[in-house]
């Protein structure tokens, strides 16, 4: 058994490598030629095992796959363009009309946007909360699919994820969890009974907020059959350049997590002592028995709630962050800052559970330091 560390860095460098150069090649290529009409043809009648076309397998893209596929403990891996890529595709190659989805927890927005458009084609769904003592009353006779978020979006809510796996294989439910927020480094379902591991690579396995990607992870049958569907005809390839920048991101996230988790801990702490701060929402300051073995560590994207929740301080507070600054997305380098509030939706929000004062931050590898130093000043400025 490798160690993640070692998947992520030197496991894979292919020794058939024609100059012994240590960084992989890219093979940006969009197809690949054939000595005779035979291999040809023989290639062609399995493209999911043979150099083809790059809609299909491209050694960069697949040297990424395979790291991935060991740091989940999963038999194979098949990456996408984006995270929404990866997730409509699983979708599309498992779900067809008649079945019906169930989703645990707060759901990352275009997941659940998604769901509504599938039912379009008569694929429906409920969403439940994170509570497994009502999994069992909600599953229908023709739930097919369990999708879930532990931490969920937004709140961090956390499911036991094995509870959830032995519910579903008793119904025989095929169960899909959305793995970005901890990265396989910190939370590995496949190996608690998950069917599906998917990540948006676009975050911390990316790590540098310059390429997106997406990834899903499981047993061979269900890659395979998402391969066919999902990847050759949904059409969102990952490039063998963006591939290549991932490797990248990989060999660092080990190293770069160890920092997210050390810096977010201080910040947590040191918003623990301000009374202006009402509520805190991230993992690793919640009580529950099944954590210390399904998460092996914490990232650094977390949620607080302001004491003055108003549009006004919300936005005061935000603007007045420098070193956070405000934008979409998480997991690189850089800290980030966002809030759902506008100025027109606290009743939607009320309706989702999500308290109206809520802040997002994404803390970046900048240093604690740094980052409570300037959470202080914004504070200072919400008092004047
Ligand atoms: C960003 C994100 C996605 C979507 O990934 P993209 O790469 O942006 O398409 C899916 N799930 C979660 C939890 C995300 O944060």
């Amino acid at each position: 058994m490798y160690t993640d560390e070692e998947i992520c860095s030197s496991i894979g460098n292919r020794e058939s490598n024609e100059y012994g150069a240590v960084s992989p090649p890219i093979y940006q290529t969009s197809i690949f030629t054939f000595e005779d009409f035979r291999a040809f043809v023989d290639a062609q009648k399995n493209e999911r095992e043979n150099y083809v076309y790059t809609r299909g397998v491209n050694p960069s893209v697949q040297f990424l796959e395979e790291k991935i596929a060991l740091l989940e403990r999963g038999e194979k891996c098949k990456c996408f363009g984006s995270g929404m890529g990866a997730i409509s595709a699983v979708f599309h190659s498992l779900l067809e009309s008649g079945d019906h989805v169930l989703f645990m927890n707060n759901i990352y927005g275009p997941t659940l946007e998604l769901a509504k458009h599938l039912s379009k084609f008569n694929i429906e769904y409920d969403v439940l909360e994170p509570d497994v003592f009502k999994l069992e009353e909600a599953i229908k006779p023709n739930t097919k699919m369990i999708y879930l978020e532990s931490p969920g979006t937004m709140l961090m809510k956390v499911l036991d994820l094995r509870k959830v796996a032995d519910i579903a294989k008793k119904h025989r439910i095929i169960t899909a969890i959305d793995n970005t927020w901890s990265t396989p480094i910190y939370q590995k379902p496949l190996t608690l009974g998950i069917d599906i591991s998917i990540h948006s690579l676009t975050k911390y396995i990316g790590g540098h907020s310059d390429v997106m990607g997406g990834a899903v992870i499981g047993q061979k049958s269900l890659i395979d059959r998402i391969f066919k569907i999902g990847h050759q005809l949904n059409g969102a390839v990952l490039s063998p350049n963006d591939a290549f920048l991932i490797t990248r991101g990989l060999r660092t996230l080990p190293l770069r997590l160890k920092q997210h988790q050390e810096s977010v801990k201080k910040v947590i702490e040191y918003l623990q002592t301000k009374e202006d701060v009402t509520k805190i929402y991230h993992p690793s300051i919640e009580e529950k028995d099944f954590l210390s073995e399904q998460m092996l560590g914490y990232s650094g994207l977390f949620s607080f709630v302001l004491k003055d929740p108003s549009f006004a301080k919300v936005s005061k507070f935000i603007s007045s962050l420098q070193l956070f600054k405000i934008g979409v997305s998480w997991g690189g380098y850089e800290s980030l800052v966002i809030s759902p509030l506008k100025d027109n939706n606290e009743e939607i929000l009320e309706m989702q559970g999500i308290p109206i004062g809520i802040i997002r931050l994404s803390v970046g590898l900048e240093g604690s330091e740094l980052q409570i130093s300037d959470l202080e000043q914004a504070f200072q400025k919400l008092k004047e």
